[in-house]
C-alpha cells in the first residue's frame, strides 16, 4: 500500500504491535482456559500394523476457545511453555488421560494404553512428582502400563540429575516411555539403551515422501532394525496412504497411526470405535 511504501518500517511496526497484542490476548485467555474447562483431549488410534488391532491411542490436546473456535496445540503449547503454564496443564493432561483410559479398560479393552505428550519444561519443574501420578493411577485401579509418556529426543540428553530422576521415576512406576518425532532432533543412541526406551516414534516427515526405492524407505528400515536390536518397538506417525502403510510394514514397523486409519477424535467417538471393535 501507499502507506508502507513511503515508510517501510511502519508496516513492520504495526504487524509487531498486532502480533504482540494477539499474543497477550491469547495468554490472558489461556490462563483462564483451565478453570473454565475449555481444554479437551482428542484421541488418535494407534494400530498394530500386523494384526490391524487398535492397542493404543495418542492423546492430543485441543482448546475450545469461546470466540476463536477449536485451537490446535501448535498455537498455544509454546506459549504455555514460555509462561510456565505447561506444568499445570501437564498435570491436567495426565489426570484426564488416566481417568479416560481407566474407563476404556473397564468397558472395552483391558490392555489399552494411552500415550500422552509431555514438554521438557515439566521435567524441570520441582513440583512435578511421579509419586503423585502413582497415587492417582492407584486410585483408579490402574497399573503404570496403562500409560505411555512421549518425550522429545533432547530431554534424554539433559544432564541434570533432577530430570534423570524423573525419567527413572516413570520407569519405576511401570510407565512406558516413547521418543516422539524420532530422527528430527539430536540424540545419542546409547541413551536409548541406558534409559530402556520402549518406543521410537518415526516422525511423519520420513513417512510423507515414502516410496519403494526412496532414501526415506532405507531410513525407516534402518531405524527399525536398530530399534529392535536395542529392544525398542517402532511406531510410525502420519500415515496417510495405503502405500505408506504397506511400505512401513515391509520396513518392519510395529505400529502406525495417521489419517489413513483415523484422525484424532473426541473421546466419545473413540468410545464408539472401541465398542464396535469389541462387539465384532
Ligand atoms: P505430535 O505429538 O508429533 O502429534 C502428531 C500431530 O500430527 C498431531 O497434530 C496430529 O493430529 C497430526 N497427525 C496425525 N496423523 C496425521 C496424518 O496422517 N497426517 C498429518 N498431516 N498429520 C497427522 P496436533 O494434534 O495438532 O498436535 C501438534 C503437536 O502439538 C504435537 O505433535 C505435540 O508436539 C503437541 N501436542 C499435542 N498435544 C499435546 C499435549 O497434550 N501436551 C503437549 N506437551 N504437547 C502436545
Ligand atoms: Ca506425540
Ligand atoms: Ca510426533
Ligand atoms: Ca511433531
Amino acid at each position: 500500500s501507499k502507506k508502507n511504501g513511503s515508510n517501510g518500517f511502519m508496516l513492520f511496526d504495526e504487524t509487531m504491535r498486532e502480533s504482540m497484542a494477539l499474543r497477550n490476548e491469547t495468554l490472558r485467555d489461556l490462563k483462564l482456559a483451565l478453570p473454565k474447562g475449555q481444554f479437551e483431549l482428542y484421541y488418535q488410534p494407534i494400530y498394530n500394523l500386523l494384526t490391524g488391532e487398535i492397542t493404543k491411542a495418542e492423546a492430543l490436546i485441543r482448546w475450545n476457545h469461546p470466540e476463536r473456535g477449536m485451537i490446535r496445540p501448535d498455537l498455544f503449547i509454546q506459549l504455555s511453555e514460555e509462561s510456565g503454564m505447561i506444568n499445570e496443564l501437564g498435570e491436567w493432561i495426565f489426570h484426564e488421560a488416566a481417568t479416560q483410559v481407566a474407563e476404556w479398560r473397564a468397558k472395552y479393552a483391558p490392555h489399552l494404553q494411552v500415550s500422552i505428550n509431555t514438554s521438557p519444561i515439566q521435567y524441570r519443574d520441582k513440583g512435578f512428582d511421579i509419586k503423585n501420578w502413582c497415587a492417582h493411577l492407584e486410585s483408579l485401579g490402574l497399573s503404570g502400563q496403562a500409560l505411555i509418556v512421549e518425550i522429545t529426543e533432547g530431554l534424554l540428553m539433559e544432564s541434570s540429575s533432577a530430570v534423570k530422576a524423573k525419567l527413572w521415576g516413570l520407569r519405576d512406576a511401570g510407565i512406558e516411555v516413547a521418543i516422539d518425532d524420532f530422527g528430527t532432533g539430536y540424540s545419542s543412541l546409547s541413551y536409548l539403551k541406558k534409559f530402556h526406551i520402549d518406543y521410537l516414534k518415526i516422525d511423519q516427515s520420513f513417512v510423507s515422501n515414502l516410496s519403494a526405492h526412496s532414501e526415506d524407505f532405507v531410513l525407516c528400515e534402518a531405524i527399525t532394525v536398530m530399534a529392535h536390536k536395542l529392544g525398542c518397538t517402532v511406531v510410525a506417525e502420519g500415515i496417510e496412504t495405503e502405500e505408506q502403510s504397506l511400505l512401513l510394514k515391509e520396513a518392519g514397523c510395529d505400529y502406525g497411526q495417521g489419517y489413513l486409519f483415523s484422525r484424532p477424535i473426541p473421546a466419545s467417538e473413540f468410545s464408539a470405535l472401541l465398542s464396535n471393535v469389541s462387539r465384532q
